[in-house]
């Protein structure tokens, strides 16, 4: 039986290390990213204090043109704040999904699922909610 709570907490501390990291190196050392146009089409990506995060390309030849003003939204809307949030909100849902251990019938189940009729005698590695929010972090079972 893999532990899937754990393999999902482990995947959010990564996040959470990649986030803090990504605030600490860029010059202003905020988390609030937003896409700006720089030129028809093109965009680059600045935080909160205009510092460019990923920055418009389009006077090294060796290099691609300006960044997509769709990809520099992309990369805003999972700014480090953003990502920060969704940990915070992940790390609750695993919390209230955690193992209820009953020793007198010798079985384990989930907390937050424990009252489903169809869920008494499961794992919490069963659990319905920690499996969408695997899918969602790109958490595989057993990895
Ligand atoms: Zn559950």
């Amino acid at each position: 039986m893999t532990d899937l709570r754990a393999a999902i907490l482990a995947r959010l501390d990564e996040l959470e290390r990649l986030a803090r990291d990504a605030i600490k190196t860029n010059p202003g050392g905020n988390g609030r990213w937003t896409a700006v146009e720089v030129y028809p089409d093109e965009a680059e990506v600045v935080d909160a204090d205009g510092a460019r995060i990923a920055r418009y390309t389009h006077w090294y030849p060796d290099m691609a043109d300006g960044m997509d003003p769709e990809d520099a939204r992309h990369i805003a809307a999972w700014d480090p704040d953003s990502v920060l949030a969704l940990v915070v909100g992940a790390r609750e849902m695993v919390g209230l999904h955690s193992p209820d251990v009953d020793p007198m019938f010798n079985r384990s189940g989930c907390v937050g699922c424990g009252s489903l009729p169809d869920y008494a005698d499961r794992h919490v590695d069963d659990c319905p909610t920690l499996a969408a929010l695997a899918k969602m972090l790109g958490v595989r079972a057993g990895a």
